[in-house]
């Protein structure tokens, strides 16, 4: 809703106002500048204002059509400009970097795949790789021309979200690491967060079940970790710390995890765990290198299909340890809606009966409480994607600014 008069400055109040009347013309385009003051309760004059200010900003446009109303004057048709601004995501993870841009309607403009392993580089190495990265994002002839307006990036650990600090990523051996000050040179804005949170961004905004409001994303890297939606908002806890599931302790006698303990969900189920279980041929005990981990993943999904038994039950096991865990997610927050992400995507085949079956076992409501588990269509771009989503939300709800307007000196 509208922003009335108050203690904030006027200023302020017109800044929230064209967000508020941006979102509408998101939610509700083509419409009118009627329907807009009809459905935000600002005057038509103080619309047409907004409107105004927002199309010298281009981030709206007349499509150039009129409102269909029976009386009166007809009103031009407003819709998003979506050839002006875009915003990036990037995920870092154990081995790759995944980077995308998209426009003001969360359409992709360029995505890109590299593989990195983040863990030999170390954190100054990726920083400077992932400032690299965006930059090239930024000058990609998709997105050149637009005003970037800010970044989101993805992190498999434990996020100070506020002040940009990566406070403990065990599997890429960082902690307390300042990346959001390593990308101030960029000239926009950049959050930093944690990989399954902007995973659950990104499906609640541009996901195949998008616009539910009561989600869990799975990451599904050498780590485990979950991002919880409830009625629409991430759950982040007091610490900002949230979903650590990969970090429920499943079995006190399981193997090391990389946090310290034993039996960890991920130590059991992560990545790296299925990869030593399914290929022992392949995969000795030591941690896999972030180079290996991509071939590793096909191999064993190949050797599944074609019915090598190692692999099939090892990956059967891995499901069922995954829906023991969710169940105690599931019993906690009732999400509804889990979907795992990243390399689990691949192994849903063998993974989800198992995990559906363990998770109706674990899940005291019956039918596991009407919860399903399906995989997610993002791939391994969902935390990237989320990042991006992030910026955009930002922008309407005016927590970014919002770009100059075109002839400002
Ligand atoms: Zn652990």
């Amino acid at each position: 809703m509208a922003v009335g008069s108050g203690t904030v400055g006027l200023r302020t109040v017109r800044e929230a106002n064209l967000g508020v009347v941006l979102r509408t013309i998101r939610e509700s385009a083509p419409c009118s500048r009627a329907a807009v003051a009809a459905a935000t309760g600002l005057n038509k004059t103080t619309v047409s204002s907004l409107v105004a200010d927002l199309m010298a900003r281009r981030l709206v446009r007349e499509t150039g059509r009129t409102a269909q109303s029976g009386v009166g004057r007809p009103g031009v048709l407003l819709d998003l400009d979506d050839t002006s601004v875009a915003a990036l995501g990037l995920e870092v993870n154990v081995d790759y970097l995944s980077v995308v841009a998209v426009d003001l309607v969360q359409r992709e403009l360029t995505a890109r795949h590299m593989p990195f392993d983040a863990r030999e580089a170390g954190p100054q190495e990726s920083a400077r790789r992932i400032v690299a990265a965006l930059r090239e994002a930024a000058a990609d002839p998709a997105v050149r021309g637009r005003t970037v307006v800010g970044a989101g990036i993805a992190v498999p650990g434990l996020v100070d979200a506020p002040s940009g600090i990566v406070r403990r990523a065990p599997n890429l051996g960082w902690s307390d690491f300042p990346l959001g000050g390593r990308a101030d040179a960029l000239g926009f804005p950049v959050r930093v967060d944690n990989d399954a949170n902007l995973g659950a961004v990104a499906e609640y905004r541009v996901g195949s079940f998008a616009g539910t409001p009561d989600l869990v994303y799975v990451t599904g890297e050498v780590g485990i970790g979950a991002g919880v939606l409830t009625g629409g908002a991430l759950l982040r806890g007091a610490g900002g710390f949230a979903g650590e599931l990969g970090h429920l302790a499943l079995d006190p006698g399981g193997p090391e995890c990389s946090c310290g303990r034993r039996g960890c969900l991920e130590a059991m189920a992560g990545i790296g765990a299925i990869l030593r279980d399914a290929l022992p041929d392949l995969a000795p005990g030591r941690p896999l290198s972030g180079a290996d981990v991509a071939a590793l993943v096909d191999t064993a999904v190949g050797r599944a299909a074609a019915g090598d038994a190692v692999a099939v039950a090892a990956l059967e096991r891995a499901g069922n340890r995954l829906g023991r865990g969710l169940a105690a997610l599931v019993n906690l927050v009732d999400p509804g809606l889990v979907l795992l992400g990243g390399y689990f995507v691949p192994m849903c085949p063998w993974l989800l009966p198992p995990c559906r079956t363990a998770l109706a076992a674990g899940v005291f409501a019956p039918d596991a409480g009407g919860c399903r588990v399906e995989p997610s269509a993002l791939g391994l771009s969902a935390a990237a994607r989320g990042g991006a989503a992030g910026v955009i939300h930002a922008l309407d709800s005016g927590a970014l600014p919002l770009p100059e307007p075109a002839d400002a000196p």
